[in-house]
């Protein structure tokens, strides 16, 4: 009979404990021993529901108190030398002091770096390493979880990331392949202990094999994993997601491991290639429900594909998820905010280890054939593209630009922020008394108007040339349109884990979308009526929408983002035929829906891009479109942005090498529309000094043509409180005024 188990579970507990212990520890509320209780109160749930489920094997080692490759980086000593203080009587805090730069004991210092996890929105701490970087091994932690869930009575699997994956994830070297032969030991100590454990088998990810691997590291698997098989006491199964493995495919089956994990949800097409080159004593593990998103499963689908291969392969056949549970929120059984109706559509991480249950049972022979759910007949990607070919605006740029100049008249440089003003605590005050009824729609209009009207008013005193609204009516940029547009449904307890104790609650895009009535032009028209200066319409882009959504299963998401973009291309008419005639599509996520894989980025880009640009497609030549983007390493995606054919791009570049830039003004103009490199880091509290900007303003006016050049925070203002944004944006304008006088 096929077995079940998954590849990682959730750690933030249903009602997100673990994130609340978490704050409470670093604010002192409450001890590390309060706080250790609750990780094991979760990891304890975790595995029951597991066990519950009738999995084969428990997952164990996907806990974290923050980050699991911060995990391995403290297992394996890679620990930066500023970390090393006070490490030996409290090392609970120097994880979280590496995870954010600080913890009730011990002296703050930088924080490890962030980023994202493969194409998720998930961040880890990126290793750091250095060129004569020596590891260690201290893996108590692991162990003590293996004991601990053994002595809860679990068959445990402990997982942990594979040394390729781990070095390829760190940075501060050229080629961290270097570090292998030091490493290596390490891994074949590790895994001797975990024998000693009594660990029948330890999965180990290597999710790289999706990637386009150089040769020397796609060369470097064999190798290894012959000396990490030799050394092993208990069974290796090999776990890749996100991607297929194509050329990757039978390097994977070849190496010597008891077993390989596939994602079948992201590479349906490799079940039968896997399959032949599974060799007679290894386990096929196929991750059938999709451990990214929150729909159910078509198991009659699967039960048709596998069950064949069920037959043939018996208890070498396992079913799992596609990727860790990571990725997916907790409990549908916890929701509240849904209708019964929705509800049944969807599962959650607890939900779909009781999907793995059923297809096992499905697949028993002589079971019953599993109703098939009716498929919805759409169109494809192809043809959604080939209706994105021609959406640019009828004049292009130069053209536009004069008419734009014309009807502006704004100074050289000219000033303006990136959307949000700060987020008071009476305004969230208020938003909170609105959902909870406890005041008017007409009371939280008026009281969403008074923002408006202060926001507009300081911009007035500060003297900045393009205002906006301030986004007071906003509490989230995707949130805000998802609730205004047909086609999402909102969970209320659908968390997943962004970092550390940060989660974000995706809307789910549930059907069509479209646009009942307009959205902001109320807020945007206001607070034009209060300013003779323009003030910029703010929309959140199709494609950011897209990507921060769980989107559909049933069409492709070029559909669904063909569907945003037309409704908010209605938004657009209506904000130009409401005299709005600045207006800002905001694109922060454009980046993340990139392919793991080259082949795949120009459909992407294609259908992504040519989305973008449908929203703005019919405006008329005198009407600005700008966007924002929230990072500045442009390098790989400079096509796809020159594409987007924004008068003006706002970037993040505050905090990274002005290098970064030459890639906006390179040889031959790369970038070649205005853009506004953001020149103060809003994310620091610090206040930037006049003269500081001012050197930043030549520095940038050097390579940036000055008829190009806007001046502007990095970000929105949302996070910072008006003290410190008022001290900082009249700075900015001083500043500006004092380089302006001397062009
Ligand atoms: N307009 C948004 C704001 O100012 C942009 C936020 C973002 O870039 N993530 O808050
Ligand atoms: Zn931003």
């Amino acid at each position: 009979m096929a077995q079940t188990h998954i590849l990682g579970y959730p750690r933030i507990g249903a009602r997100r404990e673990l994130k609340r212990a978490q704050e409470a520890y670093w604010k002192g509320e409450i001890d590390q021993q309060a706080l250790l209780a609750v990780g094991s109160q979760v990891r304890s749930k975790n595995w029951q529901a597991q066990q519950a489920a009738g999995l084969a094997l428990t997952t164990v080692g996907d806990f974290a108190w923050y980050d699991q490759v911060l995990n391995h980086s403290l297992m394996f000593g890679a620990i930066p030398e500023r970390f090393a203080e006070g490490s030996a009587d409290n090392k609970l805090d120097q994880y979280f002091r590496l995870a954010r730069g600080r913890a009730p004991s011990g002296e703050p210092v930088a924080a490890s770096a962030m980023t994202k996890w493969f194409d998720t929105n998930y961040h880890y701490l990126v290793p750091e390493f250095t060129a004569d970087q020596q590891f260690g091994l201290d893996p108590e932690w692991l162990l003590a979880e293996v004991l601990e869930a053994q002595s809860l009575g679990h068959n445990v699997k402990p997982v942990i990331i594979g040394p390729l994956t781990y070095l390829w994830l760190g940075r501060g070297v050229d080629n961290s392949l270097e570090l292998l032969p030091r490493l290596l030991p390490r891994y074949v100590e590790l895994l001797k202990q975990l024998a000693s454990a009594a660990a029948q088998w330890v999965q180990i990810d290597e999710p790289i094999l999706g990637l386009d691997l150089p040769d020397n590291w796609r060369e470097a698997f064999a190798p290894t994993y012959a000396t990490l098989a030799k050394a092993s006491g208990s069974k290796l199964l090999l776990a890749t997601y996100f991607s297929p493995l194509r050329e990757n495919l039978e390097l994977a089956f070849a190496l010597p491991v008891d077993g390989v994990h596939i994602d079948a949800v992201r590479a349906p097409e490799e079940v039968a290639p896997a399959l032949a080159a599974l060799n007679k004593n290894q386990v096929l593990s196929v991750g059938v429900i999709n451990g990214r998103n929150v729909w159910r499963t078509d198991l009659a689908r699967w039960q048709q594909e596998l069950l064949h291969i069920a037959e043939s392969l018996g208890d070498r056949l396992w079913l799992s998820v596609s990727c860790s549970l990571l990725h997916t929120p907790v409990d549908l059984e916890t929701e509240t905010a849904l209708v019964e109706e929705d509800k049944q559509k969807l599962a959650y991480s607890r939900q779909k280890l009781d999907e793995l249950h059923t297809l096992q049972q499905a697949l028993k022979p002589g079971a019953q054939t599993l109703p098939v759910v009716e498929k919805t007949q759409s169109r494809t990607e192809a043809e959604v593209r080939e209706e994105l070919a021609s959406t640019w605006r009828a004049q292009k740029y130069p053209e536009r630009a004069e008419v734009q100049r014309a009807r502006w008249q704004l100074p050289l440089l000219p000033t303006t922020t990136i959307g949000s003003f700060p987020q008071t605590d009476v305004l969230r005050e208020v938003r909170h008394q609105f959902r909870a009824q406890e005041i008017s729609q007409q009371d939280y209009d008026a009281h969403l108007r008074a923002e408006i009207a202060e926001a507009i008013r300081r911009q007035e005193i500060l003297g900045l040339d393009v205002l906006v609204h301030g986004e007071a009516e906003r509490n989230d940029m995707v949130e805000y349109f998802g609730e205004q547009l047909d086609g999402f449904i909102h969970t209320g307890n659908g968390w997943v884990q962004s970092y550390g104790s940060r989660c974000v609650k995706p809307p789910i895009i549930a059907g069509d979308i479209s646009r009942p009535t307009a959205m902001t032009v109320q807020w945007s028209e206001y607070a034009q009526s209060l300013s003779k200066k323009p003030v910029k319409g703010m929309l959140t882009g199709p494609v950011t929408i897209l990507n921060w959504s769980f989107p559909r299963e049933d069409i492709p998401r070029a559909l669904s983002c063909l569907q945003i973009a037309k409704a908010l291309r209605q938004e657009v008419q209506d904000l130009e035929a409401a005299g709005i005639g600045i207006i800002q599509i905001d694109e922060p996520a454009l980046r993340e829906g990139v392919p793991l894989r080259e082949s795949g980025r120009k459909d992407y880009f294609d259908w992504a891009v040519g989305c973008f640009r449908y929203t703005c497609s019919q405006v008329q030549p005198e009407t600005q479109i700008h966007t924002h983007m929230c990072y500045s390493n442009f390098n790989a995606i400079m096509d796809a942005i020159v594409a987007l054919d924004a008068d003006v791009i706002t970037i993040e570049s505050a905090r990274s090498d002005l290098r970064l830039l030459q890639v906006f003004a390179g040889e031959g103009g790369s970038y070649p529309n205005e853009i506004g490199p953001g020149i103060y880091d809003i994310h620091s509290p610090n206040v930037p000094e006049r003269k500081e900007l001012v050197s930043r303003l030549y520095q940038l006016l050097e390579v940036i043509p000055q008829e190009k050049l806007w001046i502007n925070p990095d970000c929105g203002l949302k996070t910072r409180s008006w003290a410190e944004v008022g001290s900082a944006l009249l700075n900015m304008v001083e500043a500006t005024r004092t380089v302006r006088a001397e062009l």
